[in-house]
């Protein structure tokens, strides 16, 4: 844990000018022109937006960058993706896993995303994949919070032996129970395993975070008893439902009843807009449903809404590259929330709010919070969706990371500026840390 003070950056909140001063590795003080303790390492924010780390609520760090293997997804649905892992499982080693985890968490601090929840598929009996991401949680604990879900990914009725293994993966100390209710092979038996395994988590008082209703069937309601067991349980604020397609094809009456139950168990809702948009819809013609849960009545029902990659180049998405204002971006425009307002609850979704659905420690920007945040090439959140901003700098506990030059391209047109940069308040041409004409140079 390390000091730093980061000089002359602007806040989500609109705040500009500020310093942030890191003592032993936690936010000390912030505000403008703060004096400069002795010894201490200053950097110069550059008049840029610094923001807590982006969060990701809903990854599979087993099957990430698997691409390909053994075979790509044809006809690229869900039910595809799911049978292609089960060829992949058998050909799977811990020496790959890990491998492609690193690897992952590479790309996650240099997006400046630094805490993940993963889903780590446990039908294996082997549990390959969860003694090789716990592993993976160990190596990068000094730098990334990686937080992982027992996930039953075949069912924990419909697959023999997975309620079992399951169990052994939590004694493992795998941090959260998972569960995919819509994939049993009835309602009945969906709604069951939602019942067991949320007492399972009341037991051993863990979190919970289920795959529920990811699927386009208007009556797929699994998420109605994911909250009457949360409530009946008192699990309220530690249950998440992820996914939640279904929503998007309920009934709206229904959904007018559903919303306030969601609200008071106080259940926090995980939407991957990415992959939502890219497998649901698969069964329509046209008009073809986007999918995606209802996030701006969600939101307006006080429920807390999270987004998640879910996937990077595994058997379900051929994309990604763990950039969290890329699934911001997605998410904003499936919603449609293209308010000021409604931007910036998009931002909020992959900082603040995934947050809350892990229950991280000390997640902030306000004294006392752990001293860990990302400068980026933006004047305000909505910015930096709009640009996928550059992360210019990041850092943990007041230690660097990881750090990029400001961005720019030079311009050879007569008669107009010498270069662009895509901000719409450039900072003045003599600013440190601003590419000269001539080529990009070391920013902050
Ligand atoms: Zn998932």
């Amino acid at each position: 844990m390390q000091d730093l003070l980061l000089r002359n950056v602007a806040l989500p909140d609109g705040r500009a000018g500020v310093d942030v001063l890191v003592r032993e590795g936690r936010i000390a003080a912030v505000g403008p022109a703060l004096p400069a303790p002795q010894g201490i390492p200053a950097l110069d924010g550059g008049g840029w937006l610094l923001s807590p780390p982006f969060v990701d609520a809903h990854f599979h760090m087993d099957s990430t960058l698997s691409h390909g293997q053994p075979r790509v997804n044809e006809s690229g649905t869900l039910l595809e993706g799911i049978s292609l892992w089960g060829e992949l499982k058998p050909l799977l080693t811990q020496e790959a896993l890990v491998e492609r985890a690193l690897r992952y968490c590479d790309w996650a601090v240099a997006r400046g995303l630094l805490a993940i929840r993963s889903h780590v598929d446990v039908c294996d009996p082997r549990l390959l994949a969860v003694e090789a991401l716990l592993h993976v949680k160990r190596q990068v604990a000094p730098y990334l919070d990686l937080q992982l879900v027992a996930f039953p990914q075949d069912g924990v009725l419909r697959c023999p032996g997975a309620l079992e293994n399951l169990k052994r993966a939590l004694d493992l100390g795998v941090d959260v129970v998972g569960g995919i209710p819509h994939f049993e092979r009835t309602m009945a038996d969906g709604a069951e395993s939602v019942r067991l395994l949320c007492e399972l988590a009341a037991e051993r008082g863990l979190r919970v975070d289920m795959h529920c209703d990811e699927s386009d069937d208007p009556l797929s309601r699994h998420v109605e008893t994911l909250a009457q067991q949360t409530h009946r349980l008192g699990l309220h604020g530690r249950v998440t439902g992820s996914h939640l397609t279904s929503m998007h094809s309920m009934d709206n009456y229904y959904v007018s009843k559903l919303l306030p139950l969601m609200a008071e168990a106080q259940l926090h809702a995980v939407a991957n807009p990415l992959i939502n948009i890219m497998l649901q819809g698969r069964h329509d013609t046209y008009p073809k449903r986007r999918g995606m849960t209802r996030v701006p009545e969600l939101l307006a029902a006080g429920v807390n809404v999270g987004f998640g990659h879910d996937c990077v180049m595994d058997p379900w998405y051929p994309l990604g590259s763990a950039d969290m204002l890329e699934v911001a971006a997605m998410g904003l425009h499936v919603a449609q929330l293209g308010s000021v307002a409604g931007q910036r609850a998009c931002f909020d979704a992959v900082t603040v709010n995934n947050a809350r659905v892990l229950g991280l420690e000390g997640y902030g920007l306000e004294p006392g919070c752990r001293g860990d945040f990302v400068l980026l090439q933006a004047r305000s959140p909505q910015e930096a969706i709009r640009l996928r901003a550059p992360r210019l700098l990041v850092v943990r506990g007041g230690r660097v990371l990881a750090r990029a030059p400001v961005q720019a391209v030079a311009l050879e047109l007569p008669g107009r500026p010498a270069r662009v940069d895509f901000t719409l308040a450039p900072p003045a041409r003599d600013e440190p840390g601003v590419a000269p004409p001539g080529g990009p140079e070391a920013g902050p």
